[in-house]
């Protein structure tokens, strides 16, 4: 079967290698039928991480299922479903709190299609197998283009996460995002404008990126951050930009929450004395992924939020190497 493999910035390539097999009986095996990069892929593929190819890449994709093993109980070949990124036992106390992304049973960060965390295999691939089936494997709602979702497994609840339950616990809150990474960013002004955000104010430097969050009613602002851009009860630093994540935390209302996607690789300083004064909730991390991927999914699939205009481009999977070189927000690669 075919593997995509990262091989340097702006290359990579298919290359084949021995069908993955059912290991354990909680295990299923997946076909994915439309894969996309996650912010952090495409950061990869431009050279602006710090991954060093060759590996298998990719970690969001809907698939298609091959088999399952015999203690699968909740899915079947030939189900669509979403598969989570996050390699999770399904059984420990993280895992049972809704918080598969620190798993303690496997290596802290293990994914799929990353180096260094376990070989679980990338989603730009033939066949993937799928750890603990049931937990990791969300169903695709009926209607729903597995092209438009194929950031479900990571970045669409990614930004529903940052959004959607902050707006319960403050109805109206005026919402700040700060773009750059790509489109995570978008998600999160899509969910909280559908979320009743009385206002969400959008901020980058790509002029294509600041036309889509206007499209999802976005006051857009082009430009680099300024020091401090006003006072938001919730704000998003989905930028990987150190002064624009400073940004953020200057702009965030008293007791109000800052929520950064990361995509900073090195130590950056931290307003500490004016958070302290303020008082800011900062969270970092990598995002529970599978829990909320279905609620996630709901609003797609009820027409309260439409990720289409996110989506760069639909292309043949056979294509991945040459698109994905491109660096684009959000390319698909899609077969039947
Ligand atoms: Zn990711
Ligand atoms: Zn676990």
């Amino acid at each position: 079967m075919r593997e995509l493999l990262f091989l340097a910035p702006g290359r990579l390539r298919w290359r084949e290698r021995a069908e993955p097999h059912i290991l354990a009986q909680s295990d299923a095996l997946v076909r994915p039928i439309a894969a996309t990069t996650c912010d952090l892929d495409r950061l990869i593929i431009r050279g602006e991480a710090p991954f060093r190819g060759p590996f298998a890449i990719g970690h969001e994709c809907v698939a298609e299922v091959v088999a399952v093993g015999e203690a699968v109980t909740g899915f079947r070949p030939g189900d669509r479903v979403v598969v989570n990124w996050h390699i999770s036992c399904g059984s420990c106390h993280h895992c049972t709190t809704r918080r598969p992304n620190a798993c303690l049973t496997h290596q802290p960060g293990a994914m799929y299609g990353l180096p260094g965390l376990g070989d679980w295999g990338g989603m730009f691939s033939d066949l993937l197998r799928v750890v603990e089936a049931d937990v990791a494997l969300t169903p695709l709602p009926a209607g729903v283009d597995p092209a438009i979702v194929a950031s479900a497994g990571d970045n669409i609840p990614f930004g529903w996460e940052f959004t959607i339950p902050h707006l319960a616990e403050t109805p109206g809150a005026e919402v700040l995002v700060m773009g750059g990474c790509g489109s995570i960013a978008l998600y999160a002004v899509m969910f909280a404008r559908a979320g009743g955000a009385a206002r969400v104010e959008y901020r980058d430097t790509d002029r294509g990126r600041l036309e889509i969050a206007a499209r999802y009613g976005a006051d857009v602002v082009e430009g680099p951050p300024p020091r401090r851009a006003g006072e938001f009860p919730i704000v998003v630093d989905a930028s990987a930009d150190e002064a624009a994540l400073k940004c953020a935390l200057r702009s965030v209302a008293p007791e109000g929450i800052v929520s950064s996607v990361g995509g900073h690789f090195g130590d950056v300083s931290m307003p500490l004395f004016k958070m302290y004064q303020r008082g800011v909730r900062f969270y970092t991390g990598r995002g529970r992924g599978g829990p909320n991927v279905a609620e996630a999914l709901e609003w797609v699939a009820k027409g309260l939020a439409d990720p289409a205009p996110v989506v760069s481009c639909i292309a043949p999977f056979d294509d991945a190497p040459a698109v994905l070189a491109e660096g684009l927000t959000k390319p698909v690669l899609v077969r039947d």
